[in-house]
């Protein structure tokens, strides 16, 4: 049973993390970062019954139910029954086949195991149990899980994270959409040459949102002759490959997917069409609409390229996940889809870490923002605190932006249109609002001065060249006022550079005073070079492991190195400082603190309640606006009206 403790010491690792995170939680209010564990690839001893690569999936849609079931509503449980176990066992009562299904078997292996009773007891007569047990985990050990997700609470689009355990795999069909399909596993098809069919048909209207079924790298993007405009997406584990195939013609994919690019569970990768059977590209030859959606696995790193391929009948697997369906809107501008609600599992923290931060630098940010702000650990309601009031306190929003860029193609849930952020000052200023600095909000905290009535905050990250470029005339143009938190390392070499590209160009010095000058804009304390993941460490949050001493001298000579830049450069001295990604340890804020830093800026989302107590400015709360809703829509559900 070497393998079982195996599996067992990586799930005991996950409900550590989630233990450990709950203290921090607890701790310090703020966010922590999963801890990386070595991904485990198995091993097969030679004395397993039958050689894995015979796998023949056919487990039917009702056991799977069943069996998934009864491991949720165990997992409270003392003995929490894992329904890979469930399906071994049953495969082995069966002698492989399922054809002799009843449900009554699992209620009674429930019993058996509730009363006690070991499970290596129950199988111990099983030499293929290890095989089966080892067969589904590869197949379904990462659809239940703990996992995080934005929950609506009301019509006005508030939301809350929930966490739990369940179903974290997602139906290929976004939320909404009708398919049909039968089980055509394996069915023969003629194009080309005489072959099988390894994959699955969901019938669809052409340009259906398509949705990844499980959190990913994206392996392959592009033609091919059988698939039409198709994706392959590799299980972060390595073990499941998902193929998307015979997407819409013109507009296969999602903006910003590209070969390499870490995808979540119930991301929209593509539309469907009915693209394929062609060498020439982009031919729609296919005559039904359908997405082909295939489950190849890869028991270990050197079979993954070779012939002998494993590709899993989807059909019930597929029933399965509409049970968990991702809900998506659309950006009218560019007629994308986005997810609507932001989701997180730990299996990404630890992926997302791994990643080469050398890459592609804004394509990762992105990436690796999107882990931070879809990891928020409050379960506070967006907007809730705007029903409070209070004399003692004002509620100060502090909107999160990054980049502003025209070009559609290039648009990211980070970089949005110019026209949101235009709209938005239109909106805020028609409400009431006034946008203030940062050294305002100080002021009201330390010195008790006074805010305008509505007060609120714009904050832009990174220090984009684009801010320069599209936000900072508007500013002017609206008499508006926006805090620019930036990359020191970006603005030093982008100074010499000189090269003033909207898509990834940062802001120079002389660009920096000419905004500081003109009275609208702040600049703030980003990092000077920490807006990485590397050796370990997110952000400029402290390693596992670091003494503290060490941390400290750490994160005073990167921050103190662009606070002194910053005073060189401009005279001024920036009073706060935004965490890369919203990463934070226990010790930041004290450290800036103690570095005569007066406030922080979290990734956290909500809106802050401040009184005047300089604490009530460390890890203030920002909202990021998203692209795809209007002014109105966005601020409204934030409670800002
Ligand atoms: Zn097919
Ligand atoms: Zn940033």
């Amino acid at each position: 049973m070497k393998y079982k403790q195996k599996r067992f010491y990586k799930k005991n690792q996950i409900h550590k993390k989630i233990l450990l995170l709950i203290l921090c939680i607890v701790a310090t209010g703020g966010i922590l970062a999963f801890g990386l564990s070595p991904v485990a690839l198995f091993s097969f001893s030679s004395n397993d019954t039958k050689e894995i690569g015979q796998i023949d999936f056919d487990v039917p849609y009702e056991a799977l139910e069943k069996a998934m079931d009864l491991d949720i509503q165990s997992s409270d449980e003392k003995n929490h029954i894992d329904w890979v176990d469930t399906l071994a066992y049953l495969a082995c009562k069966y002698d492989g086949d399922f054809k002799k299904y009843s449900a009554k078997d699992i209620d009674s292996f429930a019993a058996t195991l509730r009363e006690d009773k070991t499970l290596s007891s129950l199988v111990k007569n099983w030499d293929s149990f290890t095989y089966y047990q080892k067969a589904y985990d590869t197949i379904l050990g990462n659809f239940l899980g703990n996992y995080k997700i934005q929950t609506p609470i009301d019509e006005d689009g508030s939301v809350v994270w929930t966490e739990s355990y369940g179903l974290k795999a997602f139906s290929p069909i976004a939320d909404g959409y009708i398919y049909t399909d039968y089980d055509d596993f394996g069915t023969g098809r003629t194009y080309g040459y005489k072959r099988k069919h390894l994959g699955h048909d969901m019938m669809v209207d052409i340009g259906t949102p398509i949705v990844a079924i499980e959190s990913g790298t994206v392996k392959s993007v592009g033609w091919n002759e059988y698939g039409g405009w198709q994706i392959g997406i590799q299980s972060f584990d390595e073990q499941r490959y998902y193929y998307y195939a015979h997407l819409q013609k013109d507009h296969p994919y999602s903006a910003n997917l590209h070969e390499g690019t870490a995808v979540q569970a119930g991301d929209v990768i593509g539309y469907s069409g009915r693209t394929g059977y062609s060498t020439k590209e982009n031919v729609n030859n296919i005559d039904t609409p359908h997405l082909h959606v295939g489950m190849r696995l890869t028991f270990d790193v050197t079979q993954k390229d070779s012939s002998n391929q494993v590709w899993i009948d989807m059909y019930a697997l597929t029933k399965l996940l509409s049970k968990n369906r991702s809900q998506v809107y659309i950006v009218e501008e560019t007629k994308e889809y986005y997810r609507s609600y932001n989701f997180s599992e730990p299996s990404y923290y630890q992926q997302q870490q791994l990643l080469d931060d050398t890459a592609n630098l804004r394509r990762q940010n992105e990436l690796l923002m999107n882990i931070v702000i879809s990891k928020n650990p409050t379960q506070e309601t967006i907007g809730e605190v705007s029903a409070e009031s209070n004399n003692e306190g004002i509620l100060v929003p502090i909107i999160m932006y990054h980049g502003l860029i025209k070009d559609p193609v290039e648009q990211t849930k980070y970089f949005i249109s110019p026209s949101y952020f235009e709209n938005d000052l239109i909106y805020l200023a028609e409400h009431g609002y006034t946008t203030i600095f940062m050294e305002d909000l100080i002021a009201y905290v330390e010195t008790g001065a006074t805010l305008p009535e509505k007060p609120i905050i714009l904050s832009f990250d990174d220090g984009y060249y684009n801010n320069y470029y599209y936000a900072y005339p508007l500013l002017r143009e609206y008499n508006a006022k926006a805090v620019i938190s930036i990359i020191g390392k970006f603005t030093d070499d982008f100074s010499l550079l000189r090269e003033n590209n909207v898509i990834y160009s940062h802001i120079t010095w002389d660009q920096i005073n000419e905004m500081i000058a003109s009275g609208h804009v702040e600049i703030q304390n980003h990092t000077y070079n920490l807006h990485t993941f590397n050796n370990g460490r997110n952000g400029a949050a402290q390693k596992s492991g670091e003494v503290i001493a060490s941390y400290k001298t750490f994160l005073e000579s990167d921050v103190g190195l662009l606070q002194e830049k910053i005073i060189e450069s401009t005279g001024n001295t920036p009073t706060t400082f935004a965490y890369p990604f919203g990463f934070i340890s226990k010790d930041s804020d004290n450290i800036l603190k103690e570095m005569g830093f007066k406030a922080t800026l979290s990734c956290t989302e909500g809106i802050n309640y401040i009184k005047r107590d300089p604490d009530a400015l460390f890890h203030l709360k920002r909202d990021l606006r998203p692209p795809g809703k209007s002014s109105a829509q966005y601020f409204k559900e934030m409670g800002i009206e």
